[in-house]
């Protein structure tokens, strides 16, 4: 279970209180919308952009993806406009893409740290109104409103360690008494630029030793491999 994870990874499970979870690739299947939202909207305006690339920006503001590829494929700085222009375009595409589906596993894993009596705490980029009911229809008594950071809390993103540090605030615990479970480069950058033990889920294309080089401390390669070391239980003595 969870302890028997934590005493793996020589973390005191006695001072663990906190798990801050990201959510795009952590606990819903959202990457493939934003792969063909971002592939898709390109396209239109000439630009070209790989599946590696979408999820090694993951977390990056979409204004500064877009000036990235303009600036590599196009040899000069973008304007704000087109950036403001294309991004929507990207939005427009993602928003009529079907709805992420929960990530297979997540759910047995939160109920699994949930009822060890850790806090589940979110910490995401995004700033989606209707974020909480989501989680909440998906991951049933497992969030609270109060237990969250979104776009709207902090004035510097992932890569930055600021999401994370107000996820330990909000929380009310110590970097060394949280874990962060992460999925994309720059949030496992800001998990660790915070202090904080950062568990990373392969669940993309990049490289195990891209996530490693990022600063994770275990990399897993997806949500289940997770679930199952946090909720088993150890085996019956004979
Ligand atoms: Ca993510």
């Amino acid at each position: 279970m969870i302890f028997d994870f934590l005493k793996e990874h020589g973390l005191e499970p006695q001072r663990t209180k906190a798990v801050l979870f990201d959510m795009d690739g952590v606990l819903f299947d959202s990457m493939p919308n934003h792969v063909t939202a971002w592939k898709v909207s390109m396209a239109r305006y000439g630009l070209s952009i790989t599946d590696e690339q979408v999820y090694l920006n993951e977390g990056q503001t979409g204004f500064g993806t877009i000036a990235a590829l303009i600036r590599q494929q196009f040899g000069r700085e973008a304007t704000d406009e087109e950036c403001d222009l294309i991004y929507q375009a990207k939005c427009d595409v993602f928003n009529t893409c079907p709805t992420a589906p929960p990530m297979p596993g997540a759910r047995e894993a939160l109920e699994a740290i949930k009822a060890a009596g850790l806090k589940c705490v979110i910490v995401t980029g995004s700033g989606q109104q209707s974020l909480f009911d989501r989680l909440n229809e998906t991951y049933p008594s497992i969030f609270t409103r109060e237990l969250m950071v979104t776009a709207f809390d902090v004035r510097h993103g992932k890569p930055r360690p600021e999401p994370y540090l107000m996820g330990l605030r909000k929380a009310g615990v110590k970097a060394d008494e949280a874990i962060v479970v992460e999925n994309a480069p720059l949030g496992i950058q800001s998990g660790r630029a915070a202090g904080i033990f950062t568990v990373a889920l392969n669940t993309g294309p990049l490289k195990d030793s891209l996530l490693y080089a990022s600063g994770a401390n275990v990399v897993y390669p997806n949500m289940p491999t997770f679930a199952c070391l946090v909720s088993q239980r150890p085996e019956p003595r004979p």
